[in-house]
């Protein structure tokens, strides 16, 4: 349900705190609240929430996240610059918004969270998926957060969601399909963004897993998945080589013809091998 927070128009507070836009922090804003609304909506019930925002900018989505009803919003961002244009939505919504002035790549948010705990972010592309790798590879799963809500160029979106037999499966489909549910939920041209980015982007959804959806050990699949796409081209039997003595045998043993391509093996055929592997270590 959305709230009016009688909050001035992003151009204005945009024009107001003089935040014209820097490359070098990868900014570029969303200054339609229509549309911020609408990417806080994918990130599902946010009532009961807290909501971790990493990268709020002016306050666009972060007012979005509020407005559609987050329990507290905790925003991390690295530009001062913002902080006034975030310190007057805090003020629109007493007791829901924390702000830190930092690099969200060191700082801990967990101190400032309680659980249950939705993360959103619209943030520079490298930044994103840096987080979005640690996120999926917490030491315990499941992981602190239920689901993220992530703003990518739209190529890194295409290479989450990707399934077996497309250019985009490799590495990071793996990751983010093993323990969470990935889709695309939004897109969105280089027009949505002020100033527009050279490229279209695409909102991706991931919630949480209780558990795994096959079972495998975590540093295994990492090690075999690494080595079998950083020779895609090469038949599994070549590019594991090295991953184990007598790959050919496990391959056989998780159903995948030694002849295969990295490409064509499923998550699933991915994790049996990890197994074998793993049992026969
Ligand atoms: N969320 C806002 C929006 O949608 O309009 C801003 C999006 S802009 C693409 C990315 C934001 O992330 C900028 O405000 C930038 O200053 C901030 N940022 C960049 N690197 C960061 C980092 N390492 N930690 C926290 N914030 C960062």
């Amino acid at each position: 349900m959305s709230v009016i927070d009688n909050l001035p128009p992003l151009r204005e507070v945009i024009a107001s705190h003089q935040l014209s836009a820097r490359k070098s922090l990868g900014q570029n804003f969303l200054l339609d609240l229509n549309l911020t609304a609408k990417i806080a909506r994918q990130a599902g019930d946010l009532s009961g929430c807290d909501v971790l925002e990493i990268g709020p900018g002016p306050g666009g989505l972060t007012r979005g996240l509020l407005s559609e009803g987050a329990r507290r919003v905790l925003a991390i961002e690295k530009d001062q610059r913002c902080l006034p244009a975030l310190d007057q939505i805090a003020q629109a919504y007493p007791g829901q918004l924390t702000i830190i002035n930092g690099d969200a790549l060191e700082i801990d948010p967990l101190a400032h969270l309680t659980p249950p705990i939705r993360i959103a972010a619209n943030l520079p592309y490298n930044v994103g998926t840096e987080l979005l790798v640690r996120w999926l590879t917490p030491k315990e799963w499941p992981p602190f957060w239920q689901s993220l809500t992530l703003m990518f160029q739209r190529e890194v979106a295409e290479r989450i969601v990707a399934q077996p037999g497309s250019k985009a499966y490799g590495r990071l489909a793996l990751l983010a399909q093993w323990r969470a549910d990935a889709k695309i939920a939004l897109s969105l041209p280089p027009g949505a963004f002020t100033p527009p980015p050279k490229v279209s982007s695409a909102v991706v959804h991931l919630t949480a897993l209780e558990k795994p959806r096959f079972e495998a050990d975590a540093a295994t699949l990492s090690r075999v998945v690494a080595a079998a796409f950083n020779q895609r081209r090469k038949m599994l039997r070549a590019s594991l080589k090295s991953a184990a003595p007598d790959i050919e045998d496990h391959l056989n043993a998780a159903g995948i013809p030694p002849t295969e391509r990295a490409e064509q093996v499923s998550l699933e055929a991915f994790c049996a091998l990890a197994r074998s592997i793993k049992n026969h270590s």
